[in-house]
């Protein structure tokens, strides 16, 4: 059926102009002739890991003077990508590493950048609708643009305080902004309260009404949610689906505060309800194990364990004696060497 309609289709279209859609790179063509075991030699050649771990990374503000640890300068952030990128890391969105659609180079490794409390340090637009040096964003931009391959992504967790705008037409600006231009935009709840002992109702109220605040302003459906002070609900499927009045949401992953890297969502270990993520920050007091930099040297002396791509989305490829840990979801992706 599906064949049919194709070639009726292309038969039908001599005279219509090319399509707009970029023709598949030639590495990709090839890599789809290939067969399964040339794949598996593919994958094994660059140590393909596609059940290794994944660092989720926190952020906050980013603003030249720090208040709390939660922040970081625009100098420090400029600093952490650029040791992203030395390391062999490209930034995929919360949405795509929840929904195992991590499209990155063979042999590289994919990164979830988070900002959460939607600040304006994080996006600002000026006058022509550009964002302001040194937010989040444009050093995110500069970043890519030194580091070719680096793909300038990330996922902001907004709540009411909408990038310190309170007119509606400015919130919607700049949520749009994010949406046309790759970013992914996530549910941090309305009003930031804890979740923890509220009732059902409230949980809902909290995480429906800003999840239509963004539908009803740029059309967003948030794929994520991040939870304040990462703390669950009582039952925990709460923060991943529910109804206010006539709408609902439906998340397909629920981000906690801390302090490990993720499971690979193609691993039996992951938890959709519960993914941990790492605060941004050196190895200084409460961070000297379990930040930023200390995770990103532990996956560094230890490659075995962090997620490695293998080129290819359609499969999931991983040295075969990790095979009890694929998770049964994705068998058939497998590609095991
Ligand atoms: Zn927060």
């Amino acid at each position: 059926m599906g064949t049919v309609t194709i070639a009726a289709i292309v038969s039908g279209c001599g005279s219509e102009p090319a399509p707009q859609a970029k023709p598949p790179a030639k590495a990709d063509a090839a890599a789809a002739k290939k067969s399964k075991a040339e794949k598996a030699a593919a994958a094994a050649k660059v140590k393909a890991n596609e059940l290794g771990q994944v660092p989720v990374l926190m952020y906050h503000r980013i603003i030249p003077n720090p208040a709390t640890t939660d922040d970081r300068t625009p100098a420090q952030f400029r600093a952490d990508l650029d040791r992203l990128a030395r390391d062999g890391y490209v930034p995929v969105t919360a949405a795509e590493f929840v929904t195992g659609r991590m499209d990155i180079p063979a042999g590289r490794h994919p990164v979830v950048i988070t900002f959460d409390d939607s600040s304006p340090s994080q996006l600002t637009l000026d006058e022509t609708g550009q964002p302001k040096p040194d937010t989040a964003v444009a050093i995110l931009r500069e970043a890519a643009a030194r580091h070719p391959g680096f793909r300038p992504v990330a996922t902001f967790y907004v709540t009411r305080d909408m990038f310190g705008k309170s007119v509606k037409e400015e919130q919607a600006q700049v949520l749009l902004w994010l949406k046309d231009n790759g970013f992914d935009v996530g549910n941090h709840t309305r009003d930031h309260l804890n979740l923890r002992g509220m009732a059902k109702a409230g949980v809902q109220e909290q995480i429906g009404s800003i999840a239509k605040e963004v539908g009803t302003l740029a059309g967003i459906k948030p794929v994520t949610i991040a939870l304040p002070y990462g703390n669950q609900p009582s039952t925990k499927e709460w923060a991943a689906r529910g109804r206010l009045g006539d709408a609902s949401y439906h998340h397909k992953g629920v981000f906690l505060a801390g302090y490990t890297p993720s499971a690979s969502p193609f691993s039996r270990s992951f938890d959709p309800l519960g993914i941990p993520r790492i605060k941004a920050m050196d190895k200084k007091g409460d961070c000297a194990q379990f930040c930023s930099t200390a995770w990103l040297d532990w996956l560094k002396s230890n490659p075995d364990m962090r997620y490695t791509s293998d080129g290819d989305v359609a499969t999931v490829a991983y040295p075969k004696f990790k095979n009890p840990f694929l998770s049964t979801t994705y068998k058939t992706y497998a590609l095991p060497y």
